[in-house]
């Protein structure tokens, strides 16, 4: 059992179940809905997945045919994908979850889209806290 919800708390979610395989996705869409380098996404069987939305917070943007990126509408939080299908297909943004969660990723996608300026990032200066 897995839980999550946005950064304001109006939504909340569980996943009763195991979480599915970790992808960082670095395609230009990716980077523009979530305003980082790249997208976390875990992929969730359909029937494990709740939302608990009491405050109908959750808004929805078709960003390519078929496909809703879903985000809490007060903060702003992007919780997850969802392609209504056959097969339908959920994937859940987990930066959102509060449960724990070690991954591992599996996998990099349009990798040849990444942003130039994560090149070389691992080799920053690293703090515990902003220094
Ligand atoms: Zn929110
Ligand atoms: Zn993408």
């Amino acid at each position: 059992m897995h839980t999550g919800s946005c950064l304001c708390g109006s939504i909340r979610y569980t996943v009763d179940g195991a979480l599915g395989p970790l992808v960082f996705c670095h395609c230009a869409r990716c980077r523009k809905a979530n305003g980082t380098a790249f997208l976390a996404a875990v992929t969730v069987e359909p029937a494990t997945f709740t939302v608990s939305d009491p405050h109908a917070r959750l808004a929805s943007y078709e960003s390519s045919p078929g496909v809703f990126r879903k985000f809490c509408g007060h903060c702003g939080s992007p919780l997850f994908s969802h392609r209504p299908g056959p097969p339908e297909v959920i994937r859940l943004r987990p930066g959102t979850l509060d449960s724990a969660f070690a991954g591992p990723v599996t996998a990099h996608i349009f990798h040849r889209d990444r942003a130039a300026w994560l090149e070389g990032a691992e080799h920053a200066p690293t703090y515990d806290e902003r220094p």
